[in-house]
């Protein structure tokens, strides 16, 4: 698993800072712009910007990514790990 660390900043939900990112899938891959993120404190959707920035990701790419398996799983396991139970 590769981490790629960068300045730090803050979760758009939740205000935990972070300052690395760590893909889950693809080996060896580093984030870019457009990418998704979860927050690991929260659970949010965020969206890596120009120079691994976040933003909220817009109503319709919520949907997509909440649609995404990939996505679905980062999220159940995160919620195992948190032992959060489901609504
Ligand atoms: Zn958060």
């Amino acid at each position: 698993m590769v981490t790629t660390h960068y300045p730090k900043q803050h979760c758009l939900y939740c205000n935990v800072a972070f300052d690395a990112a760590s893909e889950v899938w693809e080996e060896g891959k580093r984030p870019k712009p457009d990418d998704a993120t979860i927050c690991i404190a929260c659970g949010g959707l965020m969206i890596f910007t120009e120079g691994l920035g976040v933003r909220k990701p817009t109503e319709e790419e919520r949907k997509q990514l909440e649609r995404d398996v990939k996505v679905q799983h980062a999220q159940m396991a995160l919620a195992h790990t948190k032992g959060w139970k489901r609504q």
